[in-house]
């Protein structure tokens, strides 16, 4: 009796997560986000002072992947006039908000305020953490945050790079995600 209640709880997992990605898919209507003005593009990134190596090249690579998967200039390590800043800083000397956040990077958002955009952006890095990772797990890291910079929630697509758990994203965008940002940044 007991392993047919679990084949059933574990069909009726994958059912409701098979259901997720069929409605994120085939559905009609693209979800809104909320964005940096699209006027605001490309994305300037900056670093703190003492932002290490790793994760300065690997950040470039991550711009790279969003640049390139979208086929637009989205985010750019040179200063353009109109864009957006978004520094790159480490997590602060405050112990017990580096505790809750078990997260190696989180993005600190600033939302407009009637709360429809995105007023400013920072990416918060644990520099002690995060020097230990490969590189190209630090890149998908940071791919990872700059899908949240431009305006991405996660989603249950396995692989994609806006996937819930650290551990089991790729470096790909959902064919609903690139419509996505291309439609709400006018790019389409
Ligand atoms: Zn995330």
């Amino acid at each position: 009796m007991e392993v047919i209640g679990v084949i059933v709880a574990s069909v009726a997992a994958l059912g409701a997560i098979i259901w997720k990605v069929v409605t994120r898919k085939e559905g009609t209507t693209l979800p809104g986000i909320t964005k940096f003005d699209p006027k605001r593009i490309p994305i300037f990134l900056t670093f703190a002072e003492n932002m290490p190596i790793e994760v300065i090249t690997c950040t470039r690579d991550a711009a790279k992947f969003w640049n390139s998967t979208l086929e637009h200039t989205l985010f750019t390590l040179e200063l353009m006039p109109g864009g957006s800043t978004v520094p790159i800083m480490p997590f602060s000397g405050n112990e017990s908000a580096r505790r809750q956040k078990k997260a190696v990077a989180y993005v600190d958002l600033t939302l407009t305020e009637d709360r429809q955009g995105i007023k400013s952006a920072s990416v918060k890095v644990d520099t002690d953490k995060i020097v230990n990772m490969l590189p190209v797990a630090i890149t998908l890291v940071m791919a990872h945050e700059f899908g949240h910079v431009l305006g991405l929630e996660h989603d249950d697509e396995y692989g994609s790079i806006m996937y819930s758990k650290a551990g089991e994203r790729g470096a790909y965008v959902t064919p609903l995600d690139k419509r996505i940002i291309l439609s709400e940044y006018g790019l389409a």
